[in-house]
């Protein structure tokens, strides 16, 4: 048994996340995207998928990226 760092529920099947040399528990992939997961610079939407990162930021998408001020012109999702 452990318990959810985000929301507290004691669950049986929760799981551990290393990042960064962190280890977090959580106990379901909503909690551990709200958590962990890095946010879009541009639109503020949570990246769960490859995303696209231009120097220490990181966009959901090229379109984001092109709109936030990436200093490169050539931003492409890599997905
Ligand atoms: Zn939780
Ligand atoms: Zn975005």
């Amino acid at each position: 048994m452990a318990v959810c760092e985000v929301c507290g529920n004691d669950f049986d099947r929760a799981f551990e996340v290393r990042l960064d040399g962190g280890v977090h528990t959580f106990d379901s992939f909503e909690c551990a995207i709200h958590q962990v997961a890095p946010r879009c610079e541009h639109c503020g939407c949570t990246i769960v998928g490859h995303g696209v990162q231009s120097g220490s930021s990181y966009f959901c998408c090229a379109h984001c990226a092109s709109r936030g001020g990436a200093e490169t012109t050539a931003v492409v999702d890599r997905a």
